[in-house]
């Protein structure tokens, strides 16, 4: 829902735009952090979902840790002002340079993938003189129910050491002497909106630490990575996640041992309802089977749709007629440029403004110039 004041400056601007309520931000950020501390429970801002700079200076300011899954990404991190304590760095393929430079920066942790990357940040750390701290992602094959192409914590997909592997990285890591595991790592999957997935996810957890701990291997800390869903059909309901059954669950399923942490990575349900892609028709053409509503966003600007069928809500701003159907659509030279079939929307014509709700997670950070497009920018609430 956007206010009047809100649509009128929407009208002043040029379109395409991320706009981002701050307020909102605000609300939901208060609320995990409300819901985390209450467990003595860490969480770490998965800055993938959103790298804007305005955006990661307020999650900064809240006392959130950084996710990262880039060289570029640490380096932001340490710009922004997070502690390097609270930096942590997962990717299954992270480059000699990017982990030279996290050596140098001295992040929390490296959440390392592979058997090989152990090796090679030991490697690294030596040449520097240095200790790393690492945890090892795991892979629990705990399936996360979602769309395929945000599914990984199975078997078959690329992240994290799979189960069968964990006898040879026992053994690698009493050989590895400039590395420290100080923590074991789980990532399975985005948007979930099941809380029984994590609730299996805790169970295969705490299956998993008794294997660390029979090798006489008690870590630090459990990072059970982030993955929590938003409401995409109900853009206006804030109370969809309820912040405290999530993480309540995870106090009541997963056993942790005396002194040690838990800590989280949230990304889409940290940022997502913060933003809508506000746009403008372009045109209106009729075809044989339906009306197009041509945008003056795309797949540039949102590619989610594209990428994984994603489903975003669409409002025309402008009109209150009665309903029609329109395939709602971009301007890139490809087909796959729709943003949904077959949506109700009140009788559309060029000109009127077009709202794409819950954008604020990958959305305006996978923007790309695909036709040498501009790159949109953004407009806070609070600078209206
Ligand atoms: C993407 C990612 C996250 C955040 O996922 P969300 O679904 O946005 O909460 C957390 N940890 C790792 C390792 C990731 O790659």
């Amino acid at each position: 829902m956007f206010s009047d004041k809100e649509i009128k400056k929407f009208k002043e601007l040029e379109t395409p735009f991320f706009y981002y309520n701050i307020d909102q931000l605000k609300n939901t950020l208060e609320k995990i952090k409300k819901a985390s501390n209450k467990f003595g429970f860490l969480v770490h801002y998965a800055m993938k979902a959103n790298a804007n700079d305005k955006i990661l200076q307020i999650i900064k300011d809240y006392g959130f840790g950084a996710d990262c899954v880039s060289g570029n990404e640490v380096k932001k991190a340490v710009e922004i002002g997070f502690s390097p304590k609270k930096i942590v760095f997962a990717g299954v393929g992270k480059s000699d340079k990017e982990i030279n430079l996290s050596l140098d920066a001295d992040i929390f942790a490296f959440n390392c993938e592979s058997l090989q990357e152990i090796e090679v940040i030991n490697e690294l750390a030596e040449k520097k003189g240095k200790i790393a701290d690492i945890a090892v992602r795991i892979n629990p094959n705990v399936n996360a129910h979602t769309h395929h192409y945000i599914t990984t914590g199975l078997n078959e997909n690329k992240f994290g050491i799979n189960l069968w592997q964990l006898d040879n990285l026992f053994n690698l890591l009493k050989k590895t002497e400039h590395i420290r595991l100080i923590g074991i790592h789980f990532h399975i999957g985005s948007q979930i909106t099941d809380l029984n997935v994590f609730k299996n996810l805790c169970l295969r957890v705490n299956e998993i630490q008794e294997i660390f701990i029979n090798n006489q291997i008690l870590v630090e800390h459990i990072n059970v990575g982030g993955g929590l869903g938003v409401d995409y059909e109900h853009p206006d309901n804030d109370n969809f996640i309820d912040f405290e059954a999530f993480f309540g669950l995870f106090h009541r399923f997963l056993d942790l041992k005396h002194g040690q942490e838990l800590h989280f990575e949230l990304g889409r349900s940290m940022v997502a309802n913060a933003g809508s892609l506000i746009s403008r028709v372009l045109y209106i053409k009729k075809a044989v089977k339906t009306i197009f509503a041509i945008l003056d966003a795309g797949m540039t600007e949102l590619i989610r749709p594209a990428l994984y069928q994603a489903y975003h809500k669409i409002e025309n701003l402008s009109s209150t007629k009665a309903i029609e159907f329109y395939d709602v659509v971009g301007p890139i030279c490809e087909s796959s440029d729709t943003f949904a079939k077959t949506v109700q929307l009140p009788e559309t014509k060029r000109g009127d403004l077009i709202a794409i709700r819950t954008t604020g997670a990958y959305g305006e950070v996978m923007t790309s110039q695909y036709n040498l497009r501009d790159i949109a920018p953004a407009v806070y609430s609070d600078e209206i």
